[in-house]
């Protein structure tokens, strides 16, 4: 046939769901997805976007298309989110924003903008490790990549020496992508101060930002908190790119709400920058769609569900705080004389336990308890019912 010669690529990361699936042991555990479950492990629908759900369905909305960029009473919201109220670039009307599909699209339009305008080199640096996708992403676009140091094994925290230091050996004027907080996959996010040094390390290369928030409220469970990082930089001066996700924060996962957005020098700059999305949109997928964008909306531009979802953003953020803590305190129990305290430092959806690609296997074999190769858990995936045997199996595996 035609296709007789396409190869066959390697499995792809869903394979843990399908070992975790096969397995039959009543006790085995998922740890491998990247998506919130509440404390019997169940898939959690946020409160308020049902609420908000059943706004939207209630006002009857015709199915028409929204423009290119989107539905724009979410975009709007979604900035405001972002850059807060006091933002000087959002007051001075020079934020290109577009609606994208999820975080994922969002980092593909970027990619596309800048591959088509970035002045300098189009070489974009990730961080060691990074979310397996952004090197795919950004490859697709047709930038290069390349990376800069960012975690410590050793310490299994952040190499902040390393960091800088690639950063200060990057060629004038590069672009560099930031995980704006709770890093994928390690948990391990910079401290304001280490930011601040980021920042001016970033200043002095002029180099160029491009900042992926996929976690917003998730890592501290305040919004605010956790836009620090892009905040800053904006105060610092720097002109940015941002991707923004509601897939974990409102748990949006399969609606794909997201956006792309670009902070310019001018309000006129902004207009040039905004024509060009939409010339890079249009071909792509036309425009989004509207019913998660809608749902947003919903939640972010009424007062009192807005009040309720940061409850709920918080409870989700409180509460995988609290499986780190009981993880650590198992590990304790169960007669662990490592230190585990990067289990309970590190923030976000994921934990580095440290542990290699040996024993996770073990882990997955013996212990019935799936995750990534890289030793990667998701934290959303331990309850109170689940933390002690985990804690064992994990002892028994890291000696
Ligand atoms: N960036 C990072 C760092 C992520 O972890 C994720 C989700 N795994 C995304 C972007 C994008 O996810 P989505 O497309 O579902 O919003």
């Amino acid at each position: 046939s035609v296709f007789s010669k396409v190869p066959q690529g390697p499995p792809a990361i869903l394979g843990i769901t399908e070992a975790f699936k096969a397995d039959s042991n009543p006790k085995k555990i998922n740890l491998g997805v990247g998506a919130y479950r509440d404390d019997a492990g169940k898939p959690y629908v946020l409160p308020s976007v049902k609420t908000a759900e059943q706004q939207v369905l209630d006002a009857s909305l015709n199915k028409e298309y929204a423009g290119i960029t989107g539905v724009s009473d979410f975009t709007k919201a979604a900035a405001l989110l972002a850059y807060g109220p006091d933002s000087t670039p959002l007051k001075e009307d020079r934020i290109a924003i577009t609606q994208s599909i999820s975080g994922t699209g969002a980092l593909r339009i970027g990619g596309a903008f800048l591959e088509r305008f970035f002045p300098n080199d189009k070489t974009i640096y990730i961080p060691t490790p990074s979310w397996a996708n952004h090197k795919a992403v950004f490859s697709d676009s047709g930038l290069k990549v390349e990376q800069y140091r960012y975690y410590n094994k050793e310490t299994i925290g952040l190499d902040f020496d390393g960091m800088v230091e690639d950063i200060k050996k990057m060629p004038k004027g590069s672009m560099v992508l930031l995980h704006a907080c709770a890093h994928n996959p390690t948990g391990v996010d910079p401290t304001e101060e280490q930011w601040r040094a980021i920042s001016d390390a970033m200043k002095e290369g002029e180099h160029f930002p491009f900042f992926d928030m996929a976690y917003q409220g998730f890592a501290s469970g305040d919004t605010n908190k956790d836009a620090f990082a892009l905040r800053h930089f904006i105060k610092e001066g720097h002109l940015v790119c941002l991707a923004q996700s509601f897939a974990k924060n409102m748990g949006l996962y399969g609606e794909r709400v997201g956006a792309f957005s670009v902070v310019c020098a001018s309000p006129e700059e902004k207009k040039r920058v905004d024509s060009q999305i939409k010339i890079i949109v249009r071909p792509l997928y036309s425009n989004p769609p509207v019913h998660g964008a809608r749902i947003a909306s919903a939640i972010l531009n009424d007062s009192l569900l807005n009040g309720q979802w940061l409850g709920e953003v918080k409870g989700m953020a409180d509460r995988i705080i609290k499986m780190r803590a009981l993880l650590k305190e198992n590990l304790k129990k169960s007669g662990s004389k490592r230190d585990w305290s990067h289990i309970t430092n590190q923030i976000g959806m994921f934990a580095y336990t440290g542990l290699d690609a040996k024993q996770m296997e073990t882990l997955a074999k013996e212990h019935s308890v799936y995750a990534t190769k890289d030793g990667r858990i998701s934290v959303a995936g331990i309850t109170t019912d689940n933390v002690g045997r985990l804690a064992e199996a994990m002892h028994k595996v890291a000696g």
